[in-house]
């Protein structure tokens, strides 16, 4: 198993100076991090890192500012305040019909990421297995790393119809003795593909099979694009699953607010419970007057949810189609904020090298998509942009990258 893919990490430090524990020490400067500067360091359009370049609702904003004027400003209850944790499974049951317990089964956390990282922590004993897909977020396997857990992942690849799968032995290859539990991204990031609900079926079976929890990343939950293979399916909304998941969301990306991090997990008692433990020693609360803000954004009516899948939908087809004329072989982006392509066409054989060059090249930033697997070659020739951005940057982008 390999402990980290060097391409990753930028200025990886291994000296016998370095005062970082070994388990952390794969992991360098994030690509993020060195693409962001060099955007700012040449002037490039950044299309790199996946955050929205307008603000989220103005509901939202002014119930946030009402908060922090009307003393809202001292740690919140350690789950979350009531209000919000209501909100959120309100939210859950009008979208898809869940139905869990505010108080008891629902958590909030400093974003989906300490979702994620507390629940690795509290579930994972040290050589326990983690399945996640790869490409993967880049904190998983850190967070895996932390808890001294092993990360099992299965490749998505390219498929004939231009989106991407996996091969369901090498998911059900996965499974062994120590698999403690599926972590699934869905809407996927970095890929933009929608787990069908026959890929879903199958990975419910896995986890009931071998009795093994699911932690759920759905961030993306309202960002399935109506052309998509089907619309978004919770993982729990699967026979026998509701009682081994872990849901986790946030407002960053439905609200276009990420520096915000407020999110939030769901589940039965005992797993939420197990979470809240952890997570009272990482941060334990966060975000007093943004949560009660986030409560009002979740109760927004269905209107703004569709508008918002509209607007980036209209933008997803925008950059495709500059990509496209720009000579890139596009990948179909089923949901999320980006859109995959291949560069082979254009003379291309290295993503990381591909995308160093990129700024000087044409002023346009883009993250290579092999950093976020652990067998590079299969992401090698694949680039990530991401079109949470206005329309004239988009345009600006494929401006520049037409020019070039
Ligand atoms: C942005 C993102 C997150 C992080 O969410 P926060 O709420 O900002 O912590 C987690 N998972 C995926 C797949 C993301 O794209």
């Amino acid at each position: 198993m390999p402990l980290g893919n060097a391409a990753r990490l930028t200025d990886v430090t291994t000296t016998d100076a370095d005062p970082l524990v070994h388990r952390m020490r794969p992991f360098g400067t994030t690509i993020f991090a060195e693409m962001s500067a060099l955007a700012t360091r040449t002037g490039a359009v950044n299309l790199g890192q996946g955050f929205p370049d307008t603000d989220g609702p103005a509901e939202m904003l002014a119930a946030a500012a009402a908060a922090l004027a009307d003393g809202h400003n001292q740690y919140p209850p350690g789950p979350g305040i009531p209000a919000l944790r209501s909100a959120v499974a309100d939210h859950q049951r009008r979208f898809w019909g869940l139905d869990y317990e505010p108080d008891g089964e629902v958590l909030i956390t400093a974003g989906a990421t300490e979702a994620i990282a507390a629940a690795i922590l509290a579930l994972c004993e040290p050589g326990d297995e983690v399945i996640c897909f790869e490409p993967y977020y880049d904190s998983y396997a850190a967070s895996v790393a932390l808890a001294g857990a092993v990360r099992r992942p299965v490749t998505l690849r390219p498929t004939d119809d231009g989106g991407f799968g996996f091969d369901p032995d090498e998911l059900r290859a996965a499974f062994g003795p120590r698999t403690r539990l599926v972590l699934l991204n869905s809407p996927h990031n970095p890929t933009g593909k929608v787990f069908t609900a026959g890929e879903l079926a199958l990975i419910a079976g896995l986890c009931r099979e071998h009795d093994v929890y699911a932690v759920t990343d759905e961030v993306y939950e309202h960002l399935v694009f109506t052309d998509a293979s089907g619309p978004h399916i919770p993982l729990a909304t699967l026979p026998g699953m509701r009682e081994r998941t872990l849901r986790v969301s946030s407002a960053g990306k439905t609200f276009s607010c990420t520096g915000w991090k407020i999110g939030w997990a769901s589940g039965p008692r005992a797993l939420v419970s197990a979470v809240l433990r952890v997570k009272q020693f990482l941060t334990f609360v966060n975000g007093a007057p943004l949560q009660p803000a986030v409560a009002v954004a979740l109760a927004l009516p269905d209107s703004y949810f569709e508008e918002f899948r509209a607007g980036l939908q209209a933008r997803r087809d925008r950059l495709t189609a500059g990509l496209a004329d720009a000579g890139f072989a596009v990948l179909r982006s089923e949901g999320t904020y980006f859109v995959t392509a291949d560069i082979t066409a254009l003379g291309g054989d290295d993503g990381v090298e591909f995308c160093r060059s990129l700024p000087a090249r044409c002023g346009v930033v883009a993250v290579p998509t092999q950093v976020f697997y652990d067998d590079a070659d299969a992401g090698r020739r694949l680039v990530r942009f991401a079109f949470c951005k206005r329309p004239e940057v988009l345009d600006e982008a494929v401006r520049r990258l037409r020019a070039s």
